[in-house]
């Protein structure tokens, strides 16, 4: 049977323009793979690190959304092979948005420069483990039984968008059997909003974390933030703050604990204006 066809001129400009189907078929643009050979060294060598990394840690069950840290997965020679790989994909990006990545000089090495910011600044808190945060007890006659209230200041992004959120985060605890060091609360808040996160998820997170580190049962958390997708972009809020909390124990059943709460934040924002 003979069909009519307009081949493809880049490929196909000599060919006339008919064909006899039953001597052609159709050059597929996917490309497969034996699945034995994916299996071999061999198959792994070609495969990205990533892909490795992401079917393990399904075959665990692991949950890898943008806001958890997967450092168990991830060792620091790891990274730099992520990076690496993480720089081709952005490369991609870039030529896809149709920017002159060789010619334009302020955006030869992005692609490199957008993949480690990812992995090591704006993410950070996904890849490195919890940290250290040395416990000493609180357990002696005159152990300090008051509240304390830690400010301190975030740089989060959200994953819907990849936009900056930047704020301050108010940690109260009822000091339990142990304290951690002042700045350990900084530390871990930090760990929690170097993600990508939503602010409601990243106050539950901060939570968690401290009530594991200090073994705190009474706690509360009070965000204030300003978020980049209602700033830069969709409604284009210059003045938007979002505000979340969590109060745990003491802090969401005692209504005097959860004043001196919200009046020692009061204090602290008389002290450091946001
Ligand atoms: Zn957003």
């Amino acid at each position: 049977m003979t069909e009519k066809f307009t081949p493809d001129p880049t490929l196909n400009g000599q060919v006339n323009n008919t064909f006899v189907k039953d001597e052609y078929q159709p050059l597929g643009k996917e490309v497969y793979i034996k699945a034995a050979d994916m299996m071999s060294d061999k198959g792994y060598k070609e495969a990205y690190l990533g892909d490795t990394i992401r079917f393990k840690m399904k075959r665990d069950k692991k949950r890898f959304w943008a806001g958890d840290n997967i450092s168990d997965y991830v060792s620091e020679q790891d990274k730099e092979k992520l990076i690496d790989e993480a720089t081709e994909a952005f490369e991609t990006v870039l030529d896809r948005l149709l920017i002159d990545r060789e010619n334009d000089p302020n955006s030869h090495g992005t692609a490199r420069r957008l993949a480690k910011m990812y992995f090591n600044e704006i993410m950070a808190g996904r890849y490195e483990p919890t940290p250290d945060a040395t416990a000493f007890p609180n357990d002696s006659e005159d152990r300090y039984e008051g509240m304390l209230v830690v400010r301190s200041e975030l740089r989060s992004m959200c994953s819907h968008h990849h936009q900056p959120v930047s704020g301050v985060a108010y940690i109260g605890i009822i000091a339990a059997q142990k304290l951690i060091g002042l700045s350990k609360y900084t530390r871990i808040a930090q760990w929690c909003a170097r993600r990508g996160t939503l602010q409601e998820e990243l106050c539950n997170d901060i939570a968690r974390e401290i009530e594991k580190a200090t073994g705190a049962k009474d706690l509360g958390v009070y965000i204030q933030a300003v978020h980049g997708c209602c700033e830069n972009r969709g409604i284009m809020a210059h003045s938007s703050l979002t505000q979340t909390t969590v109060l745990k124990g003491a802090f969401k059943e005692d209504g005097n604990t959860k004043k001196e709460f919200f009046d020692n934040i009061k204090l602290q924002q008389e002290f450091a204006p946001r």
